[in-house]
């Protein structure tokens, strides 16, 4: 057919985007203390920070948002979502939160004592965090292929088996259930096989283990199986997300990525062995059991985006929109995790900044670089998000430097893509003039969020 592939939607209702110039662009990060987090949203073009909340409503979605019950208690919009939820996920229990760290929250607080250890292909940095926070270990266990950016694999997410029999044999007794992150945001936003989740599955309950999914982005990962895995080329997107499902005993998800709307998140649990503890953790800290933390209208907007959110055209364009801006930065020669993930391009940043020293924060610093060349506004993904600083005052980093831009749903056209490899481009021939940044202030934990920075 033809070579262009177009936006499966067309635009109702637009936002202006404020341009800026570079001068103005270098005031506004050095007021931001060289942290994109803290730059505003307005003096940025395109904000490729996350993927999370940021995408565009349909109409069908903002209709029915007045379809919304605000009762306290039983709202008929509860009911709606729990039976989307049910239909996708076979699960029998839906507890509704606020997003996805909320569901982590409950669900480990309600489940985890301190001194256990989680298995999961790569935490997402709340999910980290939180277990930290609750004394928990938290493991990555992704096949190495996962760990080298530039290798081609088509299930770069796979979590690797062999050393998760070693880790149950090891720590058994310390492992209250394994986790799978679909797909591995982490890891460059890289699918997961159903072969793995099947054969992990397997493993998990040969020692008695439930497996609890990240399913953040299971119809992004239900697309790749689609297009990748051999026998599910004729499957639909729903029947493949449901086998998904099946080998899981529950499911955490933040509603922001594949749920297609700005606030939202849930747990869900096959049987009811947690269900009263995780409920009491719910109570307390999100709401009743039928809102959770949620207005009656995000509910309704949630039930009609988890649906459009499995359409087989728009996630086609979805994945191949990362891939289209992959292709661009390959013929300029710029290293990326490949192939593309689903949500986001992750540039190597070694690839643009090979001198500069780890001491430095070379993704930290493209991102800055992003920003300054092109108002772009990316995520770094690399020792300022996973380093740590130890109390003898020394620093670990991360075993890559990646620079992240994720894509929100529905709202940027081809030619904001185009727009954004020239300026990537253009900053990678002018590599030398990158900046490094060495901290200024950080805190314990996620403190990539609140860091300030001065130039190294
Ligand atoms: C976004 C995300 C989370 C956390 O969800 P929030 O809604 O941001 O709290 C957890 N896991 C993964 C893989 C994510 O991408």
């Amino acid at each position: 057919m033809f070579k262009t592939m177009i936006e499966p939607f067309r635009i109702k209702s637009v936002e202006p985007i404020r341009v800026t110039t570079k001068e103005q662009r270098k005031h506004l990060l050095e007021e931001a203390h060289l942290n994109v987090f803290k730059l505003r949203a307005e003096d940025v073009l395109l904000d490729w920070l996350t993927d999370s909340g940021t995408g565009a409503m349909s109409s069908a979605q903002w209709a029915a948002i007045m379809l919304g019950d605000e009762s306290y208690a039983g709202s008929p919009s509860f009911y709606r979502l729990e039976a989307v939820i049910k239909d996708i996920t076979g699960m029998d229990h839906f507890i509704p939160t606020h997003q996805g760290r909320a569901a982590e929250k409950v669900l480990f607080s309600a489940v985890c004592k301190k001194g256990d250890l989680v298995p999961n292909n790569c935490h997402f940095d709340t999910t980290r965090a939180n277990l930290e926070y609750a004394g928990v270990e938290a493991v990555d266990l992704v096949i190495p292929e996962g760990l080298k950016p530039s290798l081609i694999h088509p299930f770069k997410g796979n979590i690797d088996l062999a050393r998760v029999e070693e880790t149950l044999k090891l720590h058994g007794a310390r492992i209250p259930f394994g986790m799978i992150t679909v797909t591995n945001n982490t890891g460059g936003g890289q699918p997961v096989s159903m072969a793995n989740i099947r054969e992990y599955s397997r493993l998990l309950k040969k020692y008695n283990k439930p497996l609890i999914m990240d399913v953040c982005r299971f119809a992004e990962n239900a697309m790749f199986i689609k297009i990748r895995e051999p026998g599910y080329e004729n499957k639909t997107i729903k029947e493949i997300c449901q086998e998904m499902f099946r080998y899981a005993d529950g499911a955490t998800m933040s509603a922001k990525k594949d749920g297609m709307v700005n606030i939202g998140g849930f747990i869900v649990l096959r049987d009811d062995q947690w269900l009263d503890s995780v409920r009491e953790m719910l109570i307390l800290n999100e709401g009743f059991p039928t809102y959770g933390g949620l207005a009656g209208r995000d509910l309704e907007a949630l039930a009609v985006g988890l649906v459009e959110g499995m359409d087989e055209d728009y996630l086609r364009y979805r994945l191949r929109t990362a891939e289209y801006l992959g292709e661009k930065l390959e013929a300029a020669g710029i290293g990326f995790v490949k192939p593309t993930g689903g949500h986001a391009v992750y540039i190597d940043a070694k690839t643009i900044l090979p001198d500069m020293p780890k001491e430095h924060y070379p993704a930290w610093s493209l991102c800055n670089a992003l920003y300054l060349e092109g108002g772009i506004r990316g995520v770094e993904i690399g020792s300022v998000m996973f380093g740590k600083h130890l109390p003898d005052g020394s620093e670990t980093y991360h075993s890559m430097e990646l620079v992240r831009l994720a894509f929100p749903r529905r709202m940027y056209t081809q030619s904001h893509f185009d727009y954004a490899a020239e300026a990537i481009a253009e900053v990678k021939a002018n590599a030398k003039l990158v900046r490094g940044v060495k901290f200024v202030k950080q805190s314990k934990y996620l403190r990539h969020f609140t860091a300030d920075f001065r130039w190294a």
